[in-house]
């Protein structure tokens, strides 16, 4: 980064009270606990500082990754010459009967534990996924037949520096996908309407949910979820048809319990990671002409794009 650039930033958090780590890496905040290590790491913990800390990153045109709890991305191992934003401690929220407004920092599974003791249904997925409010809206996050469109009713942006609201309808919501993930908007916060259910129900939901999770996926290693999908074939089940279960690179394999996840079972890198995905969707192309998407985010790779194999077929 240019060291210009570099000061600028560093006396902009020094004004607006933003904590600015040089030591941060991605290891330590992303839930596959691999990656290298970041330039410059900010942690604002007001929207106001969100705010005035993403325009200047778009003004000063330095490159920026904003992070919620990192459960869906994988960065490379190179250091990352530019800017994560952490946005954790943005992380209040407000309930009136049924209806939840919530920053983009808020823990998806603290929010679902507040939606059960109010009673409101429609939200108990949220308990089941590692996320903050932010990263689970930029990809639709859901499972079990629900997902967060079906509670969202508008979403606060900030786009080309102003704060605008897209009502659910505008933020082009589909399996795993959103308009948030193709264009350069930050998710500032999120306005749910539930459905009213009663305290018992909801949580007897989350408790069936998270049994059925903990039976299925490889909770006890870490790894980022699913790490591809497709808009109308199940990708986990054709990995699984093709014997690829336990097909490993260095110390990352595909889940003996669960076709779709990639997971870190002994001190993987990224690059052990990526080849597996990289390896896994020319594998899809060639036996079943189906370009799987990569629904982790990949960060700092050379090659980023979802499309790579895309290009080539369908
Ligand atoms: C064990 C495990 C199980 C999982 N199960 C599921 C599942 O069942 N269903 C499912 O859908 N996912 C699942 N996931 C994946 C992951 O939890 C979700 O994708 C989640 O929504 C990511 O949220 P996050 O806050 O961690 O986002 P991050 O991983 O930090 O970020 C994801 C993307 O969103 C962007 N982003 C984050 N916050 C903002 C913001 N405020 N403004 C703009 N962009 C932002 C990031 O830049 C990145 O591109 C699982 C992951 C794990 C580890």
């Amino acid at each position: 980064m240019d060291k210009a650039i570099f000061d600028k930033l560093l006396s902009a958090t020094k004004k607006y009270k933003i904590e600015a780590r040089l030591d941060a890496g991605f290891d330590k905040l992303t839930t596959y606990g691999t990656g290298g290590k970041i330039a410059l790491t900010l942690f604002p913990d007001s929207e106001r500082k969100l705010i005035k800390i993403m325009r200047l990153l778009n003004r000063v045109g330095v490159t920026y990754v904003i992070l919620g709890r990192g459960s869906n991305v994988l960065a490379s191992d190179d250091p990352f010459d530019g800017v994560a934003v952490v946005t954790t401690r943005l992380n209040r929220f407000v309930v009136h009967k049924n209806v939840v407004i919530a920053q983009c920092g808020v823990s998806t599974v603290a929010l679902a534990s507040v939606l059960a003791m109010q009673g409101l249904g429609g939200g108990e997925f949220l308990a089941c996924l590692p996320a903050t409010v932010g990263g689970a809206i930029v990809g639709n996050a859901g499972c079990f037949g629900q997902d967060i469109k079906a509670i969202v009713q508008s979403v606060t942006v900030l786009s080309n520096g102003h704060v605008k609201r897209l009502k659910s309808e505008k933020c082009q919501f589909s399996k795993r996908d959103s308009i948030f993930k193709h264009r350069n908007m930050t998710v500032l916060s999120v306005k749910f309407a539930l459905s009213p259910s009663t305290e018992e129900t909801v949580k007897k939901k989350i408790a069936d949910m998270r049994a059925k999770k903990s039976a299925t996926q490889p909770l006890e290693y870490r790894s980022a979820g699913c790490v591809l999908y497709h808009d109308t074939v199940s990708v986990s089940r054709l990995i699984d048809e093709m014997g690829l279960k336990g097909y490993r690179v260095g110390g990352a394999e595909v889940s003996t319990k669960h076709a779709g996840f990639v997971v870190n079972i002994d001190k993987s890198t990224s690059l052990d990671i990526y080849l597996i995905i990289r390896y896994l969707q020319r594998a899809l192309l060639d036996r079943y002409g189906i370009a799987a998407k990569t629904e982790v985010r990949l960060v700092n790779f050379k090659e980023e794009s979802n499309d790579l194999f895309a290009k080539r077929k369908e």
